[in-house]
């Protein structure tokens, strides 16, 4: 009999922001087993599916174990220093001919430190002038708002679930993205322990999403109505009162003093006709919200719409004037262990030329809508030389189909990718 003697290693899973604890079981090299790691403070134990699927990836055949280049339409393996060596004197001489740089940054540079903290060094070094990703598509409207009220892109105030005792989630979808950008792993257990203790779950949302079915209530809004709700909620709030509770009023401005003028100009009737909610539930929410530990929380369905600044500050007035922001079982600003928050600057909100005009630029990122015109642009301001670090924005970007016929005309593209994707094979 042949006795196997594997090992463990506790590694944390960064296929998304969840970052989930797993235990990984190695005989030698080879992936035995991947489990969740019960000790780990956020996921608790709780996988998903695509984190037993990283042994696939391990032993994937199709997935680069060295650098490769490309020789003629061939790729060629090469060794590491040759492939630094190489990318640095090319981009030196890029450099020294005026050519533009930019970034692609693809998700997994968020769920992974190594990369989110190291990889603006490597742009510096670059002179990148202009950085694309894919939070211009689906989340700028958080960081917007947080950097006007709070006074950082990256300060998002997201719902203290285990303590909480009612949470309003407006277009968001956890039970399938495990809380995107609110980092709640095991939301589905979570979701239980809070209705075993008397809580409720409500999503607003036109569609009965996974986690619409798990939820005590759905509240199916028109679609990209959601101000008209949110407008409505904060007017029934604030109608019992605008008197912020101590801890926070010391905190607001005079600013605060014109929001309630602001929303009772709109008729609430209207704005239930508009959004389709009736006036008793929007009235009922409002309620329930004023009570303690509530939490409404908005994601893309919310972000990614024509008003998703106003939804997410209007979500940020609700939590602030029902006194549950920055309170257990409310809202709060987790404190991870590594404060990025504290490391970088505040970030900024800007506007940036562009071949499709001035558009906003917050956190120095250009706006990925203008991603193929930035290559395709006939003047000496279109990319030369294109770094994409994980990811695929022929496939994930608007315009893919001019993307991808505009990366084969760059003198230089270097990507980092496991795989030969529909975006890297232009390398
Ligand atoms: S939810 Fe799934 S993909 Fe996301 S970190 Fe956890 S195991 Fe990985």
């Amino acid at each position: 009999m042949t006795t196997i003697h594997t090992t463990i290693h506790r590694r944390t899973c960064h296929i998304c922001e969840a970052n989930c604890g797993v235990l990984v079981e190695l005989d030698g090299r080879r992936v035995v087993s991947i489990r969740g790691n019960p000790d780990h403070v956020l996921s608790r134990g709780h996988i998903c599916p695509k984190a037993t699927a990283i042994a696939d990836l391990q032993d994937d055949p199709d997935r680069l174990r060295r650098p490769v280049k490309r020789v003629g339409d061939a790729w060629q393996e090469i060794d590491w220093a040759t492939a630094y060596s190489e990318i640095a004197a090319r981009v030196v001489a890029l450099q020294n001919d005026g050519a533009r740089a930019a970034f692609y940054r693809g998700n997994p540079g968020a769920h992974d430190y190594a990369l989110s903290t190291q990889s603006g060094y490597l742009q510096r070094a670059v002179g990148a002038r202009g950085t694309f990703s894919a939070s211009t598509l689906d989340q700028i409207p958080h960081h917007y708002v947080q950097y006007r009220m709070y006074g950082h892109v990256s300060l998002a105030a997201v719902p203290d679930i285990d303590r909480s005792q009612l949470i309003v989630i407006v277009g968001g979808n956890p039970m399938a993205s495990n809380g995107s950008l609110w980092t709640v792993p095991d939301f589905r257990n979570r979701v239980k322990e809070m209705q075993a203790r008397g809580g409720r779950l409500v999503v607003v949302d036109p569609r009965r999403t996974e986690t619409a079915k798990v939820a005590d209530q759905w509240v199916p809004v028109r679609p990209a109505t959601d101000t008209a709700l949110l407008l409505g909620i904060l007017q029934c709030v604030l109608a019992e009162g605008d008197t912020l509770r101590p801890g926070l009023a010391e905190l607001v401005d005079a600013s605060w003093a014109r929001v309630k003028p602001l929303v009772d100009g709109f008729d609430l009737d209207r704005l239930s006709a508009h959004c389709g909610v009736p006036v008793d539930t929007i009235r009922a929410l409002a309620a329930e919200l004023s009570g303690e530990k509530t939490a409404i929380y908005g994601r893309m369905g919310v972000s990614v719409c024509e008003f998703g600044a106003l939804n997410q500050w209007l979500i940020q007035l609700i939590n602030l004037a029902t006194g549950n922001l920055d309170r257990e079982g409310g809202t709060m600003f987790p404190e991870p262990l590594l404060d990025l928050v504290g490391q970088v600057g505040r970030g900024g909100v800007k506007t940036v030329e562009t071949a499709r005009g001035t558009l906003p630029s917050v956190m120095g990122e250009i706006p990925t809508i203008a991603f193929a015109d930035e290559l395709t642009r006939e003047d000496d301001q279109r990319i030369r030389t294109l770094f994409v670090i994980a990811g695929n924005p022929v496939l994930s970007a608007p315009h893919g189909k001019r993307t991808d016929a505009a990366l084969a005309g760059l003198d230089l593209m270097v990507a980092m990718d496991m795989h030969v994707t529909e975006t890297s094979r232009h390398a």
